[in-house]
């Protein structure tokens, strides 16, 4: 690999590691319930931009912000309902009906750091 090619990954990757420091500071604010839901529907959507754009694989607890199906967000109980079964934390979204399982907890028994 050539110096320039060096150049031009590390840049890369220094702009992904920036891009994961703006994500998690934008899902902060996505779930805060304290902020209007508007601005927490254009910070998920922001959060789905900045992931495509950079290639920043997004972590289980970002991909619950959107429904797959119908590309909602599930910000808010108007919008999904949460139920606990067998170990699995259950999403439902109220508009198109899709059922996301996560578990909360692992095969060691320690408590995941999945936010509700
Ligand atoms: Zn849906």
């Amino acid at each position: 690999m050539c110096s320039k090619q060096l150049m031009k990954y590390k840049r890369g990757k220094a702009r992904q590691e920036i891009a994961k420091e703006h994500l998690s500071k934008l899902y902060d604010f996505a779930t805060n319930s304290q902020y209007p839901l508007e601005y927490r529907k254009k910070s998920a959507e922001l959060i789905l931009k900045i992931s495509q754009k950079f290639k920043v694989s997004l972590d289980k607890h970002y991909k619950i912000l959107t429904c797959k199906n119908c590309s909602s967000f599930l910000l808010d109980t108007n919008s999904f309902s949460i139920r606990l079964n067998k170990g699995h934390l259950v999403y439902k979204c109220k508009n198109c009906g899709e059922i996301y399982r996560i578990p909360y907890t692992s095969k060691n028994h320690k408590k995941s750091q999945i936010k509700p």
